[in-house]
């Protein structure tokens, strides 16, 4: 165990600082000061994990990270055990060292009368770490199967998949539509929470391990899905949830309103670029606009770190719901992870949050050269019925001036029309792609993983759902595996 008194020595919590409001609004580069170095704290934070006996945070991370072994480790300062510990449970602790909401701290032990040990900060701190004395280098399998395998989709499940699937001996290929590798890592999810060397780095491992990438290619497309199955031994599909959730309301098709995933990916792009201000024909932006943000989780609060860093003249996010309690309630007892009031590192650098908001319509304006733009949102409070329904109050609208509207409201389920189209595959009744426990498709050798078998989730349960399909994948390939399981996945209905 890490050090025996630590938790009674040291009773707060110390991450390292983020960069000054003013500074960080000016660039698009990571928030956070993460590497460990001249981190003199880190080994004291790291020994304030108490080797409580059942770590309880092992059930709370999703991938099962054996926390409290990593954490004597850092204390001890043996970087490349701990990086082994790791690496054990986790293909790529650098995305969620960053962007994880960490509901491993939530089921912390010392949570119970102490703030929890900043085990995301250590994560993060190890892998970091690591690349920065070499430990990271390729896994090159010793022999190799004959078998092959096509993964589609390269976000987080469909790269941990294709990494344990290569280093199992397999030949394997990541098929991706858009121009780069790495699903919403990549496009979805701004350089200030996640700048791309991340992502570049591990490819670079992964293409020495042997794994071999096809971006722009889109499949049902470029190449059938059939005439994959054909050419490969077994597929994952981990194509994703990117259908967005819509808000038909009157008005909604005035221009000026767009769904997030419109306004941050053409930005994300521009960013990749080299020249963030230097956007695509027609691509919405927010410089010098009145900003409305509809919706209050991951994907809006990106918007408003994108939005302030245009030079947008104000950002108001509305969320329908209540605000979240600023402490654990009663009703979501430790362990539990609960929903709380949560200030992300763009909430920190201004806009606006009204809770409680129900738009009802979307107002056009009729200003000469601004004609037939919208120009304000009708706002009601929200209240709520006694079938726990939400409603929008009669007599209580008002009017929230808008030049440019995001639509943020999450995401419906993937798309699966082409392939279900071209292969009859079988489709919950919630519109996910269905699997079994074994996260096997109704299709022999096809499997599926992260979002598009889930629903959008996290990245966590995508690199979890990602490394058990792998394994389900090898059974199938090998009639046995090696390869962990982390997790079982929700099985659901299928559609009648
Ligand atoms: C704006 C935003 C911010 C987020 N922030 C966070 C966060 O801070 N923390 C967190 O944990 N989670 C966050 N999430 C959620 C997280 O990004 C997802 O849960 C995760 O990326 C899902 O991984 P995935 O591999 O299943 O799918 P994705 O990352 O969506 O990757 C799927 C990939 O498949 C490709 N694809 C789809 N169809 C085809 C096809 N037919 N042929 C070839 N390629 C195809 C897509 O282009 C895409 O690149 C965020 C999501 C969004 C939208
Ligand atoms: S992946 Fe997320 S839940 Fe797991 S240890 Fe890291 S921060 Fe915690």
């Amino acid at each position: 165990m890490a050090d025996p008194r630590g938790f009674l020595k040291i009773r707060e919590r110390e991450l390292p600082p983020n960069r000054p409001v003013e500074v960080r609004l000016r660039d698009w580069k990571d928030t956070h000061a993460h590497r460990a170095e001249g981190q003199a704290f880190l080994k004291e934070q790291a020994g304030r994990c108490m080797d409580c006996g059942v770590p309880f945070c092992h059930q709370g991370c999703p991938l099962g990270n054996l926390i409290p072994d990593w954490n004597d480790l850092v204390w001890r300062g043996q970087w490349a055990d701990a990086i082994d510990r790791l690496h054990a449970t986790n293909n790529f602790p650098e995305f969620t060292g960053r962007v994880c909401p960490a509901p491993c701290e939530s089921s912390c032990v010392l949570s119970i009368n102490q703030p929890a040990v900043t085990i995301k900060n250590v994560e993060v701190s190890i892998i970091d770490e690591a690349f920065a004395r070499g430990l990271v280098t390729p896994h090159v399998p010793e022999r190799l199967t004959g078998s092959t395998v096509a993964v589609v989709g390269s976000g987080p499940a469909g790269l941990a998949a294709a990494q344990q699937l290569t280093r199992a001996g397999h030949t394997v290929v990541v098929y991706e539509r858009d121009d780069a590798v790495g699903g919403l890592l990549r496009y979805g999810i701004p350089d200030f929470k996640l700048e791309k060397l991340h992502i570049d780095r591990r490819l670079a491992q992964m293409e020495a391990e042997g794994t071999r990438f096809r971006a722009g290619t889109t499949i049902g497309k470029d190449m059938s899905w059939d005439a994959l199955r054909r050419r490969f031994d077994a597929v994952v599909v981990a194509t994703g949830a990117t259908v967005p959730r819509d808000l038909p309301l009157p008005g909604r098709d005035l221009p000026g309103i767009h769904f997030a995933m419109d306004y941050l990916t053409p930005v994300n792009h521009a960013v990749r670029a080299g020249t963030p201000d230097v956007l695509p024909e027609g691509a919405p932006t927010a410089a010098g606009k009145h900003v409305v943000i509809i919706g209050g989780g991951d994907t809006g609060s990106d918007c408003l770190g994108t939005a302030l860093r245009q030079g947008a003249a104000s950002v108001t996010t509305l969320a329908i719901g209540k605000m979240p309690p600023t402490e654990r309630p009663a009703n979501q007892p430790w362990p539990t992870d609960p929903i709380l009031f949560e200030v992300s590192t763009s909430h920190e650098e201004g806009g606006e949050r009204t809770y409680l908001a129900s738009t009802v319509e979307f107002l056009a304006s009729s200003e000469p050269g601004a004609e037939g733009n919208v120009r304000a949102l009708k706002v009601a409070e929200t209240q709520y019925l006694p079938d726990g329904r939400r409603a929008a109050t009669p007599g209580t609208e008002r009017e929230i001036p808008a030049d440019l509207v995001l639509v943020a409201m999450g995401f419906t389920g993937p798309e699966t029309g082409v392939l279900e189209e071209q292969t009859g595959i079988e489709i919950t009744e919630r519109g996910l792609v269905a699997r079994g426990d074994d996260y096997a498709a109704s299709l022999p050798g096809v499997f599926v993983a992260g979002d598009a078998g889930r629903g959008q989730s996290l990245i966590v349960w995508a690199i979890a759902e990602g490394r058990a399909a792998a394994a389900a994948a090898d059974t199938y390939l090998q009639g046995s595996t090696e390869l962990p399981a982390p997790v079982r996945p929700r099985t659901l209905a299928l559609r009648s």
